[in-house]
């Protein structure tokens, strides 16, 4: 049986680390300024490409921000490591890897 509340833990630090990256990045998302005259064309596409960025990293954030809920509420209700589709016991070296990881080898590869 993995130490759950070491994994705990270890899941509330990380989340609390992605929560705090994004409150921090927040301005990094906000609307390109379309000013033309304050920046110019090629600083504007240079802004819209970090923009750009900022969107994707913030999209894999909220990802593994949900990931880390759920197995958070996994813990809570004593479902943690058992695969959410069939009920088996998720591999330990599995959890080891992603304590996230919400199914079994098996169903993870859809057979
Ligand atoms: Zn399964």
């Amino acid at each position: 049986m993995p130490d759950l509340s070491a994994i705990k833990k270890s899941l509330t630090a990380r989340l609390e680390e992605l929560q705090t990256s994004t409150e921090a990045t927040a301005e990094s998302r906000k609307p390109v300024e379309l000013d033309q005259a304050a920046v110019g064309r090629l600083s504007r596409m240079d802004a819209l490409q970090v923009q750009a960025m900022a969107q994707a990293t913030e999209r894999h954030r909220e990802q593994e921000i949900a990931r880390i809920k759920a197995a958070l509420d996994r813990i809570e209700a004593d479902e943690f490591g058992y695969c959410i589709v069939c009920g088996e016991e998720i591999a330990p070296k599995r959890l080891e890897i992603d304590p996230t990881v919400p199914t079994c080898i098996v169903c993870a590869s859809g057979k």
